[in-house]
């Protein structure tokens, strides 16, 4: 862990794997910055929506990356699924994503000094933003365990199956358009270590990683 070379862990997944979740304990356990990269694409999104734009129209898309800064990245409403599928399709545009490669490596590479490392999660860390990455995790989940996960997310107790089947139907066109996209596609890299977590609650996920991780270091 030299201040030239910091600790750099990259996780991907797909939507609702439980990778955010895995990266803020990470990032607790072994004081690192944590930058969660499907928010700038969320805001990116957003930005969008808001002004009336259309997210598969690129320069509706590249307008929505002019005014990231703008946008409170902790936002609750970033998290739902339309935001999400909104993201998605912006996220399939290489001129978006050539928008935001700086700012994820940059954070990468530039711990702030009272940090030990950083961890990056989104959908191409380990292929993409750094495929130098110390430790590269693939989490992933069968999709109806994910969609489970999402309504519950959403609607606490009080959703009804009508929602669920919606919330499992965006997931799935979600997981097609990120996996089968040209630019930056979601895919495990070589070396990532998969984590399935469609029968492991997040302690046995979180336990399970911190071991592989602490055998990196
Ligand atoms: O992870 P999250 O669900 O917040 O990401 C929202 C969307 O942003 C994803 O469906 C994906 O299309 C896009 N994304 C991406 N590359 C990343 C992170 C997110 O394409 N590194």
């Amino acid at each position: 862990m030299t201040a030239n070379k910091p600790f750099i862990i990259a996780i991907d997944g797909p939507a609702a794997s439980g990778k955010g979740t895995l990266a803020r304990r990470l990032a607790e356990h072994y004081n690192f910055a944590l930058l969660d990269t499907g928010a700038l694409y969320r805001a990116v999104g957003w930005n969008v929506i808001r002004a009336g734009g259309d997210p598969e129209n690129e320069s509706d898309a590249l307008k929505g990356t002019k005014i990231l800064s703008e946008v409170n990245l902790n936002n609750p409403e970033l998290r739902t699924e339309p935001i999400g599928a909104a993201a998605s399709k912006v996220a399939s545009m290489p001129a978006v994503r050539r928008t935001l490669v700086d700012f994820q490596r940059h954070f990468a590479h530039n711990p702030p000094t009272d940090k030990d490392g950083t961890i990056l999660d989104g959908r191409d860390i380990g292929t993409v933003i750094c495929p130098d990455a110390q430790v590269k995790i693939f989490i992933t989940a069968e999709v109806e365990t994910r969609a489970k996960r999402r309504f519950i997310e959403e609607y606490s107790e009080d959703g009804t199956a009508k929602e669920y089947s919606r919330i499992l139907e965006d997931l799935k066109v979600r997981d097609e358009r990120d996996m089968n996209r040209a630019a930056s596609p979601l895919k495990k890299a070589e070396n990532a270590h998969l984590i399935n977590t469609t029968n492991s609650d997040i302690e046995a996920v979180f336990e399970a990683a911190v071991k592989f991780v602490s055998s990196k270091m």
